[in-house]
């Protein structure tokens, strides 16, 4: 089911009566999410990712805009009239019951022409559990499910009315780092093998990075840039996405554009070709500085970390914004006990340029 988003926004009215100031939380959201997709919402706290979950889901109304499933206005309907099925962050099973009469309850609420026998209440609800693989637990009451498991139940109980669109609200962020993982990859098998629309909200870049196949980074109630996890990472189109993105994140310099040139404390670093001459924040992924004693750019060494393939090399220059400059290199190269200090040639595709006042990126041609 695709579902489109048109001119969206939510305004909260003031709290505060002197103020009167009122809070956009979601501001002219467009958006159109493919059929059986898994889209990731992704902001940091408070950018309006629940927001527009809930206006997805019914629970909240929009100030304005509107809500398609397929060819379908839903913007109106109750949210048990749009199909939706809906997991959050703490699970919100009944205590009292056990984990089939918790995936059974929402086919027994069922009236009219969508009410089922019995029978067919108990398969559906043991079809879910066995793509969620809980089929064994069903005679447990949540209190005695580990985190994970209790999860898997919500999700079950969100899935066993087969759902047009499923709406994962921080699904993970109650489980521990193991479980995290896990539970991503199971959540990602089960859309795949579904294949229901999915929305999927966090303000975990790793998390949305891996199990996505869209993403949409979200700053203040506004949409920043949409995409393929790795096309926004490769491509980020403001200071704002290329530092969300990434771990170890992007390193941020100082900058100066001449003749063409690219300085970072006034060493030429990069031909730039296409920028006129003007200061610039420059981004630099990790991955994208070669250790080389010719090249441009020289640093500080702080620490050198080994991991495995690659090594991660921290250090610092006097033009850097972000605490520290972290490159990752081949694990070929050496660094010696005594070396201080450190020259790199800069990868052209991994090094971003911002304008300074509006922060937006400056393109220019990789040569
Ligand atoms: P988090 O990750 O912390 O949950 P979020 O990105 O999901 O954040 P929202 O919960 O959608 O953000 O909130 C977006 C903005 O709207 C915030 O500034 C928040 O304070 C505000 N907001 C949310 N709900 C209300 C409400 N009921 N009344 C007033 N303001 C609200």
């Amino acid at each position: 089911m695709k579902v489109e988003l048109q001119n969206l926004t939510k305004i909260f009215p003031s709290r505060n009566k002197k103020s009167g100031e009122e809070v956009v939380a979601v501001n002219n959201f467009n958006f159109t999410i493919p059929d059986g997709k898994l889209v990731g919402l992704l902001g940091p706290s408070g950018c309006g990712k629940s927001t527009t979950l809930y206006m997805i889901s019914g629970l909240q109304k929009p100030s304005s805009g509107k809500i398609f499933f397929g060819d379908e206005d839903v913007t109106e309907l109750t949210p048990e009239n749009r199909g939706i099925g809906l997991v959050f962050q703490n699970y919100a099973l009944y205590p009292h019951m056990t984990v089939k009469q918790n995936i059974l309850f929402p086919l027994q609420n069922l009236r009219g022409a969508d009410k089922l026998l019995k029978e067919e209440m108990l398969a559906r609800a043991y079809e879910v559990a066995k793509l969620v693989q809980i089929d064994e637990l069903m005679d447990r009451k949540p209190s005695e499910l580990s985190g994970g498991q209790q999860q898997r139940v919500a999700i079950a109980r969100a899935l066993v009315k087969m759902p047009r669109v499923l709406l994962l609200d921080e699904p993970l962020s109650n489980l521990d780092a193991r479980l995290r993982l896990q539970t991503r990859e199971e959540i990602r098998r089960i859309q795949k093998e579904t294949g229901i629309t999915t929305i999927f909200v966090t303000h975990d870049q790793e998390e949305a990075m891996s199990i996505s196949d869209v993403i949409v980074v979200m700053k203040l109630g506004v949409v920043q840039q949409t995409g393929k996890p790795q096309q926004i990472y490769d491509d980020p189109c403001n200071l704002f996405v290329a530092k969300f993105l990434g771990t170890p994140p992007i390193n941020v310099f100082e900058g100066e554009v001449k003749a063409e040139k690219l300085y970072i404390g006034g060493e030429c670093v990069l031909s730039v070709p296409g920028v006129a001459d003007k200061a610039v924040y420059v981004g630099i992924r990790p991955e994208g500085f070669i250790p080389d004693e010719n090249g441009g750019l020289s640093c500080e060494i702080l620490g050198v970390d080994v991991m495995g393939r690659d090594v991660s090399i921290v250090s610092k220059n006097a033009a850097m914004l972000t605490p520290s400059v972290r490159s990752i290199v081949d694990a070929d190269y050496s660094v010696a006990p005594d070396q201080k200090q450190i020259r790199y040639t800069l990868k052209p595709h991994k090094v971003f340029l911002f304008d300074k006042e509006t922060e937006e990126r400056i393109y220019f041609e990789v040569q």
